[in-house]
């Protein structure tokens, strides 16, 4: 393995920010991953892990050893009668892994379909879309520790999944390196298909089968989401606020058409309704700006920096703050 100096890092993030690692790694295999982190260790260097590059805003210069995580492979651990449980490693491509599992009649990923970026990365922020998280699908969670080395595992509740949390976002963030997910997969073909947009999608289908929710998945987020090898974005850029039940009745009643769904005794508020009725979709900021069909996904039109796209979510969030009283949190994890 190489570790190089002074690193490009403009097409390891789909923002295509123009970032550079002081040092990179690119971690293919256990061992090298070793290697890699004692070399951070015997030069006190801060680690800094990337999978796809799909939910990161990397500055002008990463501080540190950057790995970039490559393991790829998996091992079924169990085929029953009603799961199958493997071990899949960090590197793999998520949405190829899901239409893998689909294919071979292992259900309940199909809602996750087309998220980029890698099956590591997954638990990190327990991925989310049309109703379904990956939460619900993850046994184990395999890491090792980036100061010691040593290995460890997270069962699910040791994880503290929630939306888009989990403990690798908060107590153990920057501490380990996730290098495999445990999945159990059922093998009967029972879909969640309740999301609205996903139930406008199937066409009032009465008991969609796994295929027909993948399609759907599939073709409306062709259709409503910018692709970043086309157009670079990290998907949505803030968290769907989620207020007490008393504080979102006050708000609605000064702002009745404010986009809401429950979630348990909470309330979680559409961020985009929210950015949207700021005035965001107008909102620009050297080359990055907020895409026109999608208001939580900011873009870079060609020569973009991390801190022109960092004010525009500045000044969007201050904009939905004056407006609604409402704090907008920035999803992508930022370095450097
Ligand atoms: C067009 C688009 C659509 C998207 N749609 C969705 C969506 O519907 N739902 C959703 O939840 N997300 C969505 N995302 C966000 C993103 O795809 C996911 O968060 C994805 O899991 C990130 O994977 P990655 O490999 O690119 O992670 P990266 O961006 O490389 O890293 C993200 C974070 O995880 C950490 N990390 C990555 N790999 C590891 C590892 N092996 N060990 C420890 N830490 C690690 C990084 O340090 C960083 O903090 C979307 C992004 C885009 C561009």
């Amino acid at each position: 393995m190489r570790i190089t100096a002074d690193a490009p890092l403009v097409h390891c993030n789909t923002l295509r920010l123009p970032a550079r690692a002081e040092w990179c790694a690119s971690v293919g295999t256990p061992a090298e991953l070793a290697e890699a982190l004692a070399f951070a260790r015997s030069r006190a260097l801060p680690v800094c892990v990337l999978g796809g590059g799909s939910n990161v805003v990397l500055r002008e210069r990463i501080p540190g050893c950057v790995l970039l995580m490559r393991m790829q492979g998996e091992d079924v651990l169990e085929h029953g009668d009603a799961v199958v449980r493997l071990r899949v490693a960090a590197g793999t491509c998520w949405h190829d892994f899901v239409l893998a599992c689909h294919a071979r009649g292992w259900y309940g990923l199909e809602n996750l379909a087309l998220i980029p970026g890698t099956v590591g990365a997954a638990p990190v922020q327990n991925i989310g879309a049309y109703g379904v998280e990956l939460a619900a699908f993850v046994e184990e969670v395999g890491a090792v520790d980036r100061a010691t080395g040593e290995r460890c595992t997270f069962t699910r509740a040791d994880c503290c999944f929630a939306y888009r949390h989990s403990i690798f976002k908060g107590e153990l963030a920057e501490r380990t390196v996730i290098t495999d997910v445990t999945f159990r997969l059922p093998l009967d073909a029972a879909v969640q298909a309740d999301y609205p947009a996903l139930r406008a999608a199937l066409d009032g289908a009465a008991d969609p089968t796994p295929a027909e929710v993948l399609r759907a998945v599939l073709a409306i987020r062709r259709q409503r989401l910018p692709d970043p090898q086309r157009l670079p974005n990290v998907g949505s850029f803030f968290h769907n606020p989620v207020l007490e039940r008393a504080r979102f009745e006050s708000l609605r009643t000064r702002h009745p058409d404010v986009v809401h769904w429950a979630d348990g005794e909470r309330v979680k508020l559409a961020a985009a309704w929210l950015v949207e009725q700021a005035g965001g979709k107008a909102m620009r900021e050297g080359a990055a700006r907020v895409h026109e069909r999608q208001a939580l996904v900011l873009v870079n039109d060609g020569d973009a920096t991390a801190t022109e796209v960092l004010e525009l979510a500045r000044r969007i969030a201050a904009a939905v703050a004056a407006r609604f009283g409402v704090e907008l949190r920035i999803e992508p994890a930022i370095y450097g």
